[in-house]
């Protein structure tokens, strides 16, 4: 999703693979998807990605209000529908009409996934990187969800403005 957000990652204007490749990464944990995937898909995709980047951004501002409004919205253009599905004899639960087209699918699935997030207290767990010049988004799998950085590199970055700024301040005194 990130790969489909114009602004910045890492602390430089974000360079964005082509559309469709961005798309087809982002799908690639469900083969059929990207296989369906067609060019008209692509406005729906990169706007879906805008939605759920400011879903991100309002909970890392704790506008939970705000954040729930665009995900009952994504909800209503694309109900979820769950239904189970069995695969290699494995009875699987899924989260979208069994016979949607790919955007609508998506779009129930991560609506779905931000709604449980919400509804279940835990969007603390989904954050906008906190390092200068960065919007990049992340999920926190840590135990204790003290996650702050998009990745390791801009983790180091803000380290090091952090220590350049304590120095400076030492050298003020
Ligand atoms: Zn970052």
């Amino acid at each position: 999703m990130n790969g489909l957000i114009d602004g910045f990652a890492g602390g430089e204007k974000a360079s964005l693979p082509e559309t469709g490749a961005a798309i087809r990464t982002a799908l690639e944990i469900d083969p059929p998807s990207v296989a369906n995937l067609t060019e008209s898909d692509f406005p729906g995709f990169r706007a879906l990605a805008e939605d759920l980047h400011a879903v991100f951004v309002r909970m890392d501002d704790d506008d939970l209000d705000g954040a729930a409004r665009i995900v009952n919205e994504l909800l209503r253009e694309s109900p979820a529908s769950p239904y189970l599905h069995k695969e290699d004899d494995i009875w699987r639960l899924h989260h979208h009409p069994p016979d949607a087209p790919v955007l609508p699918m998506w779009r129930a699935i991560c609506a779905e996934s931000l709604a449980r997030v919400i509804g279940a207290q835990v969007s603390d767990r989904l954050g906008v990187c906190s390092a200068s010049r960065c919007d990049r988004v992340f999920v926190d799998t840590s135990k204790n969800a003290t996650r702050r950085y998009c990745s390791a590199s801009c983790q180091n970055r803000a380290k090091m403005a952090a220590f350049r700024v304590r120095k400076a301040s030492d050298l003020d005194r």
